[in-house]
């Protein structure tokens, strides 16, 4: 039997922990503050935080590193007892300056009761779970909003299909279950395979219905003439090809049992009805994401995952399941097979890689929202950059149709107020905040963006605490040149943390051929394309007509100093071959 809720898979499918901890916010800070020679340790020493309750030990838990720095994440020991849920998040430069802090600890605690009666929940609980495995036991202290600790055991357990859950309980009762599914190497060889890039409907230039449907996996001509040919890296042992790389293992273990495709000859070429097809779909979209992971600069994809292309026992959904070594990816095959769709399997992949880039801790109603957002977005970005045909949408195949509704990243909703109950459905607001800086400033600078703040997340953040650490990595990526596009967008979703204002602009369109934006802020405008342009140019002309500035544009991006022009009007030109966009400024200092 499924679980009821499943965190961070798929479908809207809410989890129940955002409802029983709700109240529990943590508290961030984004001053710097130097520690000197940087190791953990120094940062639990020098760190007021980490220091100023005697009672308090923190523990480190894991340790990250990002193109931007480094990334700690510590544990609360109070009496002897890990508090459940009171990761403190700690984000540094790499040199000896803390960046951020997200906490969770518990502050003046209140302590309920002392001690557990019993040595072991087992002979209670073992009745109320169901058949499920139980793996482990610990005895913790269980906060509410108030600050008030209970103590309880916290069991981790293994149902059907990868459905891991953390029960809570004590002495007599199960308090509440949380679902924790989100949603080698030998010489590699190049094999050739055949894929949907990114589905069938986007190559097509279709929308869901009429002959362009699953008909139940059936093959049909459309459909294998949509299939492109790919080449990707497998394994090769004594003869046989196998469908496994450094980023991904693909296997069978969950049912529907198939087995894993094979080849003695360097091609894997099925089409969607067999088996193979979904297989391997996975195989190749992970290891082009995992590839472009590792050229962004990022270590979170350089561990191995294995992957169930036909699992769940026929549902129509898809998770990852973060407790098994390796990793876990379950794709379902109800309604449109899950894995004919990249958008699908980027999304869970992507659950993974936030995983590795900030281990547990996608806890929280803003925070879960923000993983199904970062899983969106990466679907759209890199299935917008193969074929931008309905871009808006995500899970073109998979979803869209009388399965499910899929769901968009061209949303207009904004923070607070179209804030609902559904983490898939808040996700969208910064997904869709995502894609208009995709637009803006390009797929590349937008993806680093978002991969490096998620280093810093943290349980129990806010939209508004991701919004301070996109912003932060801009400054530590790119030196804040993106401030004025990332600071213009946050405001539009209600986003703008305090202390944060906007670039002054005063630019109006008199000609607009070119996809061209220009931000300004007291001493610069930042130009930026949203398709690459080549032979760019930037001209400006004052009000009588005179050029006081000609540069070229390189890669999207044109970043000018203004200091030296004296106020007044200015007419900004951008030209590429026979297209342009003119732009009035008003420069007011
Ligand atoms: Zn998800």
């Amino acid at each position: 039997m499924l679980p009821v809720a499943l965190l961070a898979q798929k479908h809207e499918v809410e989890n129940v922990s955002s409802h029983f901890l709700n109240g529990r916010k943590c508290i961030s800070n984004f001053h710097a503050v130097a520690i000197g020679q940087e190791n953990a340790d120094n940062i639990r020493s020098k760190l007021p935080l980490l220091t100023a309750q005697a009672a308090t030990d923190f523990v480190l838990e894991s340790e990250q590193a990002s193109l931007a720095g480094r990334h700690y994440s510590f544990v609360q020991f109070l009496k002897g007892l890990e508090v459940y849920q009171s990761q403190v998040r700690v984000s540094t430069n790499g040199k000896g300056t803390v960046t951020a802090v997200l906490d969770n600890s518990v502050h003046q605690p209140v302590f309920v009761h002392e001690k557990l009666k019993a040595v072991s929940a087992l002979p209670f609980i073992q009745p109320l779970l169901n058949g499920k495995q139980l793996h482990t036991q610990k005895e913790m202290w269980l906060p509410d909003a108030d600050n008030k600790l209970r103590n309880v055991y916290v069991l981790k357990t293994e149902g059907a299909h990868g459905s891991w859950s953390e029960v809570i309980a004590d002495n007599h009762n199960i308090i509440f279950e949380r679902d924790l599914n989100m949603y080698f190497a030998p010489p590699d060889s190049t094999v050739k395979g055949f894929v949907f890039l990114p589905d069938p409907l986007t190559t097509a230039g279709k929308v869901y219905g009429g002959i362009y449907v699953d008909n139940a996996d059936a093959d049909a001509q459309w459909l294998t003439d949509e299939r492109k040919q790919i080449d990707f890296t497998a394994d090769f042992d004594n003869g046989t090809f196998r469908l496994r790389n450094s980023f991904v293992r693909i296997s069978d273990y969950d049912l529907p049992s198939l087995a894993v495709a094979t080849s003695t000859t360097p091609e894997f070429n099925f089409t969607r009805s067999q088996s193979g097809f979904e297989q391997v779909s996975v195989m190749y979209h992970i290891s082009e994401f995992g590839k472009y992971v590792q050229q962004m600069g990022f270590n979170n994809a350089n561990v191995l995952l294995e992957a169930d292309a036909h699992a769940v026992n026929g549902a129509d959904n898809s998770y990852f399941a973060f407790n098994y070594n390796p990793m876990r990816l379950y794709f379902g095959i109800g309604g449109v097979d899950d894995a004919e769709d990249a958008d699908v399997v980027i999304h869970e992949y992507s659950h993974f890689l936030s995983y590795r880039a900030s281990p547990n801790s996608n806890v929280g109603p803003e925070r879960e929202a923000l993983d199904e957002a970062f899983c969106d977005y990466n679907a759209a970005s890199y299935s917008r950059a193969i074929n931008a045909f309905n871009w808006g949408r995500v899970y073109n195949w998979d979803g869209h149709n009388e399965f499910w509704n899929g769901r968009v990243v061209n949303s207009s909703k904004i923070y607070p107020a179209n804030m609902g109950s559904s983490i898939y459905r808040n996700g969208e607001i910064w997904s869709s905040m995502l894609m208009q800086l995709w637009s803006d400033i390009g797929k590349a600078v937008t993806d680093k963006l978002i991969f490096q703040a998620h280093f810093s997340f943290a349980q129990n953040m806010s939209f508004l605490d991701a919004a301070n650490l996109l912003l932060q990595a801009d400054q530590q990526l790119f030196g804040g040149q993106y401030y004025c596009p990332i600071t213009q967008r946050l405001h539009e979703r209600g986003l703008l943390p305090a202390g944060k204002t906007l670039c002054p602009i005063g630019i109006d369109e008199v000609a607009n051929e070119l996809p061209v934006q220009v931000f300004g802020s007291e001493n610069w405008l930042v130009i930026t394309s949203g398709e690459t342009l080549w032979n760019a140019t930037v001209e400006v002309f004052d009000a009588s007509g005179r050029s006081v500035y000609t540069a070229p544009m390189h890669d999207g991006t044109h970043r000018m100093n203004t200091q030296g022009l004296s106020a007044g009007i200015y007419i900004i030109k951008v030209k590429a071959d026979a297209r342009s966009k003119v732009m009035k400024w008003l420069k007011k200092h």
